[in-house]
């Protein structure tokens, strides 16, 4: 039991927007009208009233059928339950003259429409609400209710909906501050400090989610490892922070080179670099491959660097009717830089063919 209402409040959900309370509060209230209109209908049953027995009756069975509805006519079945319960509220009010404490159940109404609406609306609708009600309520004074009693509902009741609006508003804020903080700790979990790029562990986590949506899409997608050549060297020379600024200088380059939709540029650590990004056919993953290869040897003219720096890579290219595991691809994507740097450096090197993990390493 207790299992079901946490699953049917979205307890057991993570939270991932501020709407999620607002889907909280609005099954909260489906949940009320079903234990209110049962205990109603319980209540008429037992004394014999049959007319609003059958009334009560046919209300559950409404909201249970409302529960079958597909969802996007049910999103506001929790809104018309609400507004209902305000009508209901003034009805049984009215009916009663003020008496058997009916209007208790407007601090209720009040807490709900602030949680259901947010704070901004949820004032609007409450300060409506309230007006129609005191207003009610007045109406008995000197006959039902005494002034004193009308005074004191109107000053309670305002100050229940300036704290309900007060929480609401802070509530909402610290959900927003929440989801920023989180929003902001994912992207620093996959961003790398020095060049913004992704980082090795999103890369991790990116291939295979890549490589099965391509086999899935019958696409041709490729996966490229850059790494600049004699670097060491380059810091050498000319000092560690002079080999950062070359390090940020070919990560701009690469994110101005990468920019359509799924394309994904990581830096795996050093100055070791991925590509990830769907290609047409083997030309064009390796005529983009190429084009930044050839941009890198003259990135020196565009940014301060202290020397050309020029850069290997491999480049594996994976359609659907390939079989690898994500660990044979990255590999076989290493080896192919492997082989970039052993035939000379300043290169990029493709499989001419491979299958079931079998290279043949020649320069495609
Ligand atoms: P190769 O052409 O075979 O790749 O030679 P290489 O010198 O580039 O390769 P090696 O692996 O011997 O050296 C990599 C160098 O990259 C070592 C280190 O000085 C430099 N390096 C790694 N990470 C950073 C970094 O964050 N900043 C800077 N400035 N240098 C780095
Ligand atoms: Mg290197
Ligand atoms: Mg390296």
């Amino acid at each position: 039991m207790e299992a079901w209402f946490k699953s049917f409040l979205l307890l057991d959900k993570d939270i991932e927007s501020n709407s999620y309370r607002k889907e909280v509060t609005g099954r909260f209230i489906i949940i009320l009208a079903f234990i209110i209109l049962f205990t109603l209908m319980l209540g008429n049953f037992i004394y014999s009233n049959t007319a609003i027995f059958s009334v009560n009756l046919a209300m559950l069975l409404t909201l249970l059928s409302a529960r079958f509805l597909p969802l996007k006519y049910r999103k506001y079945d929790a809104h018309f339950v609400l507004h209902f319960m305000a009508f209901g509220i003034f009805l049984v009010v009215n009916f009663n003259q003020g008496q058997e404490y009916t209007p208790i159940w407007a601090f209720l109404y009040m807490f709900l429409v602030m949680s259901l609406y947010g704070h901004q609306q949820g004032l609007k609708i409450c300060v409506g609400f309230l007006i129609l009600l005191f207003s009610l309520l007045f109406s008995f004074t000197n006959k039902t209710v005494t002034m004193m009693e009308f005074m004191r509902f109107v000053m309670v009741s305002g100050f229940t909906l300036f704290f309900a609006y007060l929480a609401e508003m802070l509530i909402s804020r610290s959900f927003e501050k929440l989801i920023a903080t989180k929003a902001m700790l994912e992207k620093l979990t996959r961003t790398d400090a020095l060049t913004g790029l992704f980082n090795r562990r999103h890369f991790n986590e990116m291939l295979p989610v890549q490589m099965s949506s391509a086999k899935r899409n019958q696409e041709l997608l490729a996966l490229a490892i850059i790494d600049i050549d004699h670097f060491k060297q380059y810091n050498d020379n000319f000092g560690h922070p002079a080999g950062d600024v070359a390090l940020v200088a070919l990560s701009d380059l690469l994110k101005v080179q990468m920019k359509r939709g799924n394309d994904a540029v990581f830096r795996l650590g050093g100055e070791e670099f991925a590509l990830l990004y769907q290609a047409i056919d083997k030309q064009s993953a390796l005529k983009l491959l190429e084009d930044i290869r050839i941009a890198v040897e003259s990135l020196q003219q565009y940014c301060e660097l202290e020397s050309n720096i020029t850069i290997s890579a491999g480049l594996l290219l994976i359609d659907a009717t390939e079989n690898f595991s994500v660990d044979q691809a990255y590999e076989l994507a290493d080896k192919l830089l492997y082989q970039a740097k052993t035939d000379g450096r300043n290169r990029v090197v493709t499989s001419k063919n491979h299958s079931k993990g079998k290279l043949d390493l020649s320069v495609g």
